[in-house]
């Protein structure tokens, strides 16, 4: 490297994103031989089967009706109460949790991440995540002089590895006085995966214990960010009620975010929600997270609180994004099923895909993989461990036979 001028902790990073490069690429490939022509697999946005953005009719009328002092007043760093309060009823629905509940305002569920590492572990903690992660935890872990640490996702039975999570946060608490944990659920990005009732059971059952035995404090961080996709509204939240009556020492941390379910993307809102039986707890919850608020990106988008705060409060347009939504849900679900369906009978193993934008290939050779289905110009994400389609923006007619093509690329380059 070159002369730096960086802080120490700063030098030789850069946010190189592979997601946005393979658009990068699918864009340019698009540009050759026509949009028709291309399957770009690659990023997490709602595509509808002509390849437009989707956005929600009645989120964009709410949006659009707002004063002009909505749109551009400031709305004060913890959010607007009417705001948290919609956060909470959207986020628990029939499942909130018997427990004292706190809520702030964030940029996204990754503000919420951030918050929840910056302000639960110290410097030098590892933070416990899956072998199949979203890229995004691992920087935000890095930025804060932090680092990830991962347990295989799935056992050799391809289920949820309850045994790994446990043990290796058993590890991390013998070193640490902070464990956290981030799970992806549901809808798990890149995977699809969404935990079952009674792994989240073995889950929250094996946590207690640990915390007990170890005298360590467990933060767990349940990043949402898919939960509007995943089936049936009450009953993809069930899981929220298991949250109470848990120990004070573990507390829990759901990441909400506005963008996938309500299209706003761009508009960077989402919400933190701690869930404890400490009122003192929940206190120094809101405390320290609206201070890190104020000192990173002071109050969050105004009109977008607004619109969730709108909309939540009248029953119709509530039942009418809900409508719509179930339309994009089935879209993406009529996608997903082609592929899966069409990759067993191609013998093209796939991650346990249960709902949501991604699904997921296991690869030995990712890099490979991606360059040869360029051949076939098809665009999708190499990971660390496989590659990633984007369900959500390949249209019905691009999914058929794609499986088959990934399987051919597959065997092509070797694993
Ligand atoms: N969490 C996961 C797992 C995601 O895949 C994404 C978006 O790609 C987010 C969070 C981002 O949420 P937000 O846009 O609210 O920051």
């Amino acid at each position: 490297m070159g002369f730096s001028i960086a802080a120490k902790h700063a030098r030789g990073k850069a946010a190189k994103d592979k997601i946005f490069a393979a658009n990068d690429a699918a864009n340019k490939a698009a540009a050759k031989y026509g949009r028709e022509n291309v399957v770009n697999a690659t990023l997490g946005s709602i595509l509808d089967e002509d390849g437009r953005f989707c956005c929600l009719p009645t989120v964009e009328q709410a949006y659009r009706a707002l004063p002009m002092p909505e749109l551009m007043q400031y709305a004060g760093i913890d959010g607007l109460p009417e705001f948290l309060d919609a956060v909470v009823k959207e986020t628990c629905g029939q499942s909130r949790p018997d427990a004292e509940i706190g809520v702030i305002a964030t940029a996204g569920a990754t503000g919420a991440v951030h918050h929840a590492v910056w302000n639960y572990t110290n410097e030098g903690d590892k933070i416990l995540t899956s072998d199949w992660y979203w890229g995004a935890y691992s920087s935000i872990c890095r930025d804060m002089l932090r680092s990830l640490d991962t347990y295989k996702m799935f056992d050799k039975n391809n289920e949820y590895n309850v045994v790994g999570l446990l043990a290796k946060t058993r590890e991390l608490a013998a070193a640490q006085d902070n464990v956290a944990l981030i799970v992806n659920t549901p809808a798990h990005n890149p995977v699809g995966y969404t935990i079952t009732d009674a792994e989240w059971d073995g889950i929250l059952a094996g946590l207690e214990t640990i915390s007990k035995e170890t005298g360590k404090n467990i933060v767990l961080i349940v990043d949402l960010a898919y939960l509007d996709y995943t089936g049936e509204r009450e009953e993809t939240r069930r899981f929220i009620k298991k949250f109470e009556k848990l120990p004070k020492e573990l507390l829990v941390i759901l990441a909400y975010s506005m963008s996938k379910g309500f299209t706003l993307y761009g508009q960077r809102t989402g919400a933190m929600i701690g869930i404890s039986s400490d009122a003192g707890v929940i206190e120094e919850f809101t405390g320290i997270n609206s201070f890190s608020s104020r000192a990173t990106w002071s109050n969050v988008n105004r009109p977008c609180m607004r619109v969730l705060a709108n909309i939540c409060k009248d029953p119709a347009l509530l039942a009418a994004v809900g409508k719509e939504r179930d339309g994009l849900f089935r879209m993406i679900k009529a996608r997903g099923d082609i592929f899966t369906r069409e990759a067993k009978e191609a013998g093209l193993p796939i991650l346990p895909y249960a709902a949501g934008f991604f699904l997921s290939i296991e690869s030995g050779r990712p890099e490979a993989l991606c360059a040869k289905l360029h051949e076939d110009n098809i665009y999708a994400v190499p990971l660390a461990k496989g590659i990633r389609i984007a369900v959500c923006a390949v249209s019905q007619a691009q999914m058929r036979g794609l499986a088959a093509k990934v399987k051919k690329a597959f065997d092509a380059v070797g694993n």
